[in-house]
């Protein structure tokens, strides 16, 4: 089982790793998906994990690799039928990460109707920061979130344009799945997603909006074999 990692050292079993589409309108328009009126969940197997200084090991099955640079929650606790009133009660730190997205492979499955597990769940597709505790986040409506490759900038996003906020995407998975602690929530992305390739090396970092970066996140990438 993969752990999740704190930036005073401190970790966590990872347990289900659930992901949001759609969450941004600017990323939905851009790949010419509808809007959705409810979120978009799957979910990723914990196999995907790898941390900062790791490697994206790019699937010799896929030739369109995609980066999506996404702000993720990490519950310290969880339940059933949470409201969202009292569901950032249940988190226990914030991070930045990337959900890899085999896109020929995902919209192959779309197109067919089929689920997108196998497109976002290779090995290696969900590198993690370390997190941030609370007391660093008084509003995770309030977060910029950033990717480069090679040093040149191709995402940002503001966490205020989620369609759905971090309470409201807690209380709405409790609704269907028990949650307990060490789940991971990858919250969606803001357009700007782009193919990379062998020998990448992005950068993704969480900020504080119009402050300090909170934690980054680096990795490089390669070929399968
Ligand atoms: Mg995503």
């Amino acid at each position: 089982m993969a752990d999740v990692y704190f930036e005073d050292g401190a970790s966590l079993p990872a347990h289900t790793l659930f992901c949001i589409g759609r969450n941004y309108v600017a990323h939905a328009r851009e790949l010419d998906n509808p809007v959705p009126d409810q979120p978009v969940i799957f979910i990723k197997p914990d196999t995907t994990i790898v941390h900062d200084g790791g490697e994206i090991v790019l699937p010799g099955t896929s030739r369109d690799v995609h980066h999506e640079v996404e702000l993720v929650v990490v519950l310290g606790r969880g339940g059933r039928y949470l409201h969202a009133s009292g569901a950032l009660d249940c988190v226990a730190g914030y991070g930045v990460g990337i959900d890899v997205s085999a896109r020929d492979i995902q919209t192959e499955a779309k197109r067919k109707a089929y689920p997108w597990t196998v497109g976002k769940g290779y090995d290696t597709f969900a590198p993690l920061s370390r997190f941030v505790p609370l007391n660093r986040v008084p509003d995770p409506q309030c977060l910029q979130i950033s990717l480069s490759v090679n040093g040149v900038q191709r995402q940002q996003g503001m966490t205020r344009d989620m369609l759905f906020p971090v309470a409201h995407l807690i209380a709405c998975l409790s609704a269907v799945f028990t949650l307990q602690a060490g789940d991971v929530i990858f919250t969606g992305t803001p357009r700007g997603v782009q193919r990379f390739v062998h020998g990448d090396e992005l950068e993704a970092s969480l900020a504080v909006a119009g402050g300090e970066v909170l934690t980054r996140l680096r990795v490089r990438a390669r070929d399968e074999g």
